[in-house]
């Protein structure tokens, strides 16, 4: 089976303690900038692969992985990083280091080379990183966002004018969904991607954004709660009522995602709970708008709302004048490349039993995928399918926000039509 990279599992409780990391030296530059890691020979019981920051023992030495000479031996499938990687692009980078986040070639490849099943399998430091190492990233990206290309003969435009979303669910559509959920990841332009950050930055960026939700009103305003403050009990209630990211993912870990958790992790969210926001997770914010029904305009124009109101929070907290982390090709800047653009992933939970009982999960995602979106278990990437799916959009670069959730309606639209003729 193949993983996306950018994804989690289960549950590391708060009232856990982060694991112990030793921090090794590496003998050779560049030194790891950010948090702790320990290398895979050096990794004692005291490390969690799921949390802690384990580096392939070539790459903590700056030098070409054999293991992806393996793996490219192997015939097996590679990740997209795989398919890009050479070790000619790895002698021209691996002297260089970004400025904000020190992000090295090394830190990129760690999640790919340490999980060959990954799907993605690089992430980024910083926007720089995308630019200053873009031998690796140009492939990544055009191979992932299909028909996307990063000459300058595209540009990325966002639209989140509710007004456009022309189309609607069916009547019948509607009357078989449970939940409608768009959220959008968000980074600060003036802190680095979190794969870079250790607790102290990650911190910085949690209080300052709790400033930021206090600037909140009407229906947008609610509490923060940090991970380290919220018990086991409260933790898992909200992961289990789909409103909480869970951690503990290895391939995730091997990025950096997870290093000193839970430290500078929280949610927000409104009183009613349609509107949240993650803090720290793999990006700095994920601003996410859900309510119970199929309502997407009504969930489309509060997560519009909901970004402006961070944006200009932030602006109001930090008087910097460029909030988010975005570039005119790359649309916003993400840790994850299958992540940037729109940053956006719009979805419906919806009951089709007999279409999973007739055609499986894989055919559905495959009869999704030629809709330009796709199907994933009701508890998140990877988890497993009983009654219900999630029908997402798929695409995320390249397209206007408005046009990719016309995308997910029509689809589900249509795998409803589909369900009542099964
Ligand atoms: P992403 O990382 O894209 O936000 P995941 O697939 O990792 O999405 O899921 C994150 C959480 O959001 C999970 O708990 C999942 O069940 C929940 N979720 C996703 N879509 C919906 C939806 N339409 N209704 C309710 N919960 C949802
Ligand atoms: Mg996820």
């Amino acid at each position: 089976m193949w993983f996306i990279s950018c994804a989690f599992v289960t549950s590391r409780t708060s009232s856990e303690s982060p694991a112990a990391v030793t921090t090794v030296v590496p003998q050779a530059e560049p030194a790891m900038s950010g948090p702790n890691y320990v290398t895979q020979s050096t990794a004692g019981s005291d490390t969690d692969p799921f949390f802690d920051l384990i580096l392939n023992d070539d790459l903590a030495n700056n030098a070409w992985p054999t293991k992806l000479t393996e793996y490219k031996n192997s015939g097996d499938k590679l990740s997209l990083m795989g398919q890009a990687m050479t070790p000619e692009i790895f002698d021209k980078y691996k002297d260089k280091k970004t400025k904000s986040a020190g992000w090295t070639i090394a830190r990129a490849i760690n999640t790919g080379t340490c999980y060959p099943t990954s799907f993605v399998g690089c992430h980024a430091g910083d926007l720089e990183s995308y630019h200053l190492y873009s031998d690796l990233y140009t492939p990544v990206i055009e191979n992932y966002h299909v028909g996307y290309k990063l000459d300058g003969s595209m540009k990325h435009i966002t639209d989140m004018d509710v007004s456009k979303i022309e189309i609607d669910l069916t009547p019948d559509a509607k009357s078989k969904i449970i939940s409608t959920r768009i959220r959008v990841a968000r980074n600060l332009a003036f802190f680095p991607l979190n794969p870079g950050n250790g607790r102290e930055r990650r911190e910085e960026i949690a209080s300052l954004l709790q400033k930021v939700f206090d600037t909140l009103e009407g229906d947008l305003a609610g509490t923060m709660y940090l991970h380290t403050s919220m018990t086991a009990e409260q933790t898992q209630q909200l992961v289990d009522d789909h409103f909480l990211f869970r951690g503990k993912d290895k391939m995730q870990a091997a990025s950096g995602y997870h290093v000193q958790w839970p430290h500078g992790r929280g949610i927000f969210h409104s009183h009613s709970k349609e509107f949240l926001c993650w803090i720290n997770e793999g990006d700095h914010i994920r601003i996410i708008s859900m309510e119970k029904g199929g309502d997407v305009k009504r969930v489309f124009e509060r997560l519009s709302r909901g970004i402006k109101a961070i944006e200009d929070g932030v602006r109001k907290v930090t008087g910097e004048a460029n909030i988010f982390m975005s570039d005119p090709v790359l649309g916003m800047v993400t840790c994850c490349p299958s992540n940037l653009g729109t940053a956006m992933r719009g979805s419906v939970h919806i009951l089709v039993p007999k279409l999973i009982a007739s055609l499986g999960f894989e055919k559905l995602d495959e009869i999704a995928r030629t809709m330009n979106c796709q199907v994933r278990g009701s508890s998140g990437e990877h988890s497993e399918v009983v009654d219900r799916i999630d029908i997402s959009n798929w695409r995320r670069l390249g397209f206007k926000e408005c046009d990719l959730i016309q995308d997910m309606i029509r689809c589900v639209n249509k795998m409803a039509e589909m369900e009542d003729n099964a």
